[in-house]
């Protein structure tokens, strides 16, 4: 039973849980239709609660009607009270709406309907069979990634001779079947390798990178050919017209790079 824990800590319940306790508080929500104002204001439903305790603790005071009846009246509080009235409000707002609306009746169909369907037992085949092309035998013919290292230094492994099948034993393979080919890698050596691929590779080889030559300006040699040095970004070219010596240049380089 659903109960309403409103009541200082007693159960109370809904009036809707009994039919007799339902009539009483029809009849005594007629009775108290307005709170009374006279001598400080009671609430309508607080009369109600009232008249409907007295009326229980007459009955609970009644050894005849306790013993001849079976008569029970529940606890009900203000809070149940008010909610049961506000439910009963609505249905009887709606039984009244509903007065006078011809409902329709039973929709089924004058006539009997056709029996279902049976159902095959076997799946149904198509009239036309499918046909599943099967894809292409491509074994073989993707291209291979090959190391770096085998595409350079070595050249690709010739195959072995193919050993024609033996004649012994005709049993394990059938003469229609074309002998296995062993796949061929080719050296693939179009797509120049990454810079770190290069890198390490010469350091798996021990092999230099050859640096870039820079050449002089004036004289066209490498700078790092004799006499020729630079400064913070600025060269020095003792083959350039008017040229001081390397240590003088040397000296104004750094007197300059201390000025602020
Ligand atoms: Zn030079």
């Amino acid at each position: 039973m659903k109960r309403c824990f409103l009541s200082a800590g007693s159960p109370a319940s809904s009036p809707s849980k009994s039919r007799v306790v339902e009539a009483v508080c029809i009849h005594l929500c007629d009775k108290f239709s307005t709170p009374q104002k006279k001598g400080g204001y009671v609430s309508r439903w607080k009369l109600i609660i009232s008249a409907y305790n007295g009326i229980r603790q007459r009955l609970l005071n009644s050894e005849d009607l306790l013993e001849g009846t079976d008569l029970i009246l529940l606890v009900i509080n203000e809070a149940t009270l008010t909610k049961w009235y506000k439910d009963h409000t609505r249905r009887g707002e709606i039984k009244m709406l509903m007065q006078g609306l011809s409902l329709p009746g039973r929709r089924t169909a004058k006539e009997p309907l056709p029996p279902a369907k049976e159902l095959p037992s076997d799946p149904s085949q198509p009239a036309v069979p499918l046909t599943f092309e099967e894809p292409t035998d491509t074994t073989g013919q993707a291209a291979r990634r090959v190391r770096r290292s085998l595409s350079v230094s070595e050249p690709a492994a010739t195959p072995p001779p193919v050993d024609p099948p033996t004649p012994s034993d005709p049993t394990e393979e059938s003469p229609a079947q074309p002998p296995v080919q062993p796949m061929v890698i080719q050296p693939v050596a179009s797509k120049p390798a990454s810079r770190t691929t290069d890198w390490r590779h010469r350091k798996k080889t021990g092999e230099r990178k050859e640096r870039k030559v820079y050449t002089c300006r004036v004289c066209n040699k490498p700078i790092t050919s004799p006499g020729h040095t630079q400064f913070r970004g600025h060269r020095y070219c003792p083959d350039a017209p008017n040229q001081i010596p390397k240590e003088e240049w040397l000296v104004l380089r750094r007197a300059e790079s201390k000025k602020p």
